[in-house]
């Protein structure tokens, strides 16, 4: 484990938590969420729901890995328009808000990572904040409503995006009116955990990744990777090798680093739904050079 760098920055406490939230409305439907787990206890789950639970968080975490993240904010492989707007409307049922406004706040992430955070404009979740802060502190904020238009140009020009992207809920309202409507109650409960679990999942790529595990590679910021994250976000945890290598589809990028979404992503290029999947993964001598860099700077500071 390093030492993170020094970056004189506030944190983001348990009291301004709750004072976020007995102060701005707009954090009510978000809080409600994470206890509609709950309702299990009145519902009961079917093994059914169950199973459906299982297919849905894994449905979610590969929208929102492969789709939003490794698509939309990156651009590490390409697909047809159509595909494209399936990857968003399928993200979208993990109601982490649009894929523009995922991406818009993640390009940012990637700019300023780790770096003070002062009026929205820098690291959404710097983890210089804390871990409450990068978990989900940052988007109950005013100043992470935005979806930062500057920073996606390539991805403004499709009207529809635009429009999904304001109607990001949607989706998810259909589905769950759906899932209510057809199935009933349980299974509706069955997709809600897997949402909120998809939602955490998520986040501790944000948190947990920027403090807990290793580092190979030079990032100049407080990324890392952890196999335990790498599995429940289907790759994700190898954040360090992420850092390092933004534009490639693949994260894991030694044979024993376990990347679902990768995987999947093969699939789908096999049905040519996807290319490009194989095109940007690093090469050994650009791997190599990181870790040499990583390795001097860190004899220079012992
Ligand atoms: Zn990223
Ligand atoms: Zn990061």
């Amino acid at each position: 484990m390093t030492t993170r760098i020094e970056v004189a920055q506030e944190p983001f406490t348990g009291l301004d938590f709750l004072k976020l939230c007995c102060t701005r409305l707009k954090t009510a439907p978000f809080l409600i969420l994470q206890f509609t787990p709950l309702l299990a206890f009145w519902t009961g789950l079917t093994t059914g729901d169950i199973v459906f639970g299982v297919l849905m968080y894994c449905f979610i975490i590969f929208m929102i890995t492969a789709g939003y993240h490794r698509y939309f904010a990156h651009g590490t492989y390409t697909t047809s328009r159509g595909f494209q707007f399936f990857l968003a409307l399928g993200g979208s049922l993990a109601t982490q808000k649009g894929a523009l406004w995922w991406a818009a706040h993640h390009r940012n992430h990637h700019k300023f990572s780790d770096k003070k955070y002062e009026n929205g404009d820098e690291d959404s979740h710097s983890s210089e904040r804390g871990f409450l802060w990068s978990h989900f502190g940052w988007i109950l904020s005013e100043k992470s409503d935005r979806t930062k238009d500057e920073n996606i140009p390539d991805l403004m020009i499709y009207p529809e995006l635009v429009w999904l992207n304001k109607h990001y809920l949607m989706p998810t309202v259909t589905f769950g009116a759906f899932l209510l409507l057809v199935f009933g109650p349980s299974t509706l409960v069955a997709y809600l955990i897997a949402v909120v679990l998809g939602m955490h999942g998520t986040f501790t790529i944000n948190s947990l990744s920027h403090y807990w595990g290793w580092q190979t590679y030079y990032t100049n910021d407080e990324s890392r990777n952890n196999p335990l994250l790498a599995l429940i976000t289907f790759g994700e945890g190898w954040h360090n090798n992420h850092h390092a290598f933004q534009k490639s589809p693949s994260q894991g990028l030694e044979w024993w680093q376990l990347d679902i979404s990768y995987l999947g992503l093969l699939v789908l290029d096999l049905f040519g739904l996807v290319e490009g999947v194989t095109q940007k993964i690093p090469t050994l001598d650009k791997k190599r050079a990181k870790r040499e860099k990583f390795l001097r700077m860190k004899e220079g500071a012992t």
